[in-house]
């Protein structure tokens, strides 16, 4: 497969939507140090790989330390990833951070593991992103991660939030980056399978997948299966927000909204169900009635006192 067009084809997608994702976000800048997370899964090694590949042809220079975080899960295979760094020449480190036991210790028989697992992850990795002298921290979440997390915030958290492809940390001390934010989890499964990775489970701490986030991602599947295309439609909309048509009052002054001029769309005015894209503009005529008109047309489609 990997001397295919099929496979050819793949990795310039995936770079090149790397790439995108990297420009349209300014993820990466001149003088940049990275540090990769490496869990050894899919997503860590596709990550790794495309951002070695830009590395060599970017018109900037930036620098790449890969990190794993040793958890001292049981069964944890700690030869494979120096293994493979060493294989392809990538500056690396490896930190080693019983987390595993603190997590056993103070999380209850029963109750999931995975918030303070990540809390304490988090901790490690910002520390090694300072001893390094690393600015920036480049995670491998991609367009999947981001659709599923977008659902779990609306349908368990009552929140219009998904996961940013770019963000400061709290102290402000690193900008953490996802360059596979446009790039879907299938693409990477059939990428990472070529690539033939020495890949680590991601079973051995022991806890259950997150079941929200399983019915989710089964219900992703459904959604594509049924009506293929959608769920690309939903991460479309994540980047084309309309503050007017929402509710949140700290996103659009609707209290200053007054008459006048203003643009509206045809389908929210009238509830028409076929989404035309018609934007009209309505205006107070010279007999102070209100016209509703087609900027092209430029003439009253209807009109009322
Ligand atoms: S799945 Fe395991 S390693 Fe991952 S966050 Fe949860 S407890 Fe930690």
């Amino acid at each position: 497969m990997k001397a295919s067009n099929n496979f050819f084809r793949l990795e310039t997608r995936l770079q090149s939507q790397a790439g995108k994702a990297i420009h349209d976000f300014n993820m990466i800048e001149d003088g940049d140090r990275i540090l990769v997370c490496m869990s050894g899964g899919k997503d860590s090694y596709t990550m790794l790989s495309v951002l070695l590949a830009l590395q060599k042809r970017a018109p900037v220079k930036f620098g790449i330390i890969a990190m794993n975080l040793d958890q001292k899960h049981p069964g944890f295979p700690e030869d494979v990833l120096p293994r493979y760094f060493e294989s392809i020449g990538v500056e690396y480190r490896i930190v080693e951070a019983d987390t595993h036991s603190i997590v056993k210790e103070k999380v209850p028989e029963g109750k999931t593991t995975c918030s303070l697992c990540s809390r304490l992850r988090r901790g490690v990795i910002y520390r090694t992103a300072k001893e390094l002298g690393a600015n920036k921290i480049a995670l491998g979440h991609h367009r999947d991660d981001i659709v599923e997390t977008f659902f779990l915030n609306l349908f368990f958290g009552g929140k219009m939030k998904a996961m940013p492809p770019k963000l400061a940390t709290d102290d402000g001390a690193h900008v953490v980056i996802r360059p596979l934010a446009y790039c879907k989890e299938s693409d990477i499964a059939t990428y990472a399978r070529a690539m033939e990775y020495p890949i680590i489970p991601c079973d051995l701490c022991g806890s259950q997948e997150n079941l929200q986030r399983k019915k989710v991602k089964d219900m992703l599947h459904q959604w594509e299966r049924e009506t293929p295309g959608r769920v690309d439609n939903v991460f479309r909309a994540l980047a084309d927000v309309v503050p007017s048509h929402l509710m949140d009052t700290n996103l659009f002054d609707f209290r200053g909204l007054a008459t006048g001029l203003a643009k509206v769309d045809e389908a929210s005015l009238f509830g028409d169900s076929s989404y035309e894209q018609a934007a009209l503009v309505f205006s107070h005529s010279s007999e102070n009635r209100i016209e509703f008109i087609r900027p092209s047309e430029r003439r009253p489609l209807v009109s009322g006192a």
